[in-house]
């Protein structure tokens, strides 16, 4: 069973500003077609920062 939230690390991470955050994907993925997701992604979180915590999707599922 794998989380696609954290990978299965049980650590997420959350956005400082999620608002932002996902604004800049929507941009990322709409200037670059070659880019996936994941790259898209991990350019926003540099971009707004992020905090890690417990992931909040798996973590209480043990
Ligand atoms: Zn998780």
């Amino acid at each position: 069973m794998k989380c696609t939230h954290c990978k299965d690390t049980r650590k997420y991470k959350q956005p400082n500003n999620k608002e932002r955050f996902e604004k800049l994907i929507d941009i990322e993925m709409e200037k670059s077609y070659f880019v996936n997701y994941d790259m898209a992604e991990e350019k926003a979180y540099k971009e707004v920062g992020f905090t890690i915590i417990d992931c909040p999707f798996c973590n209480n599922k043990k």
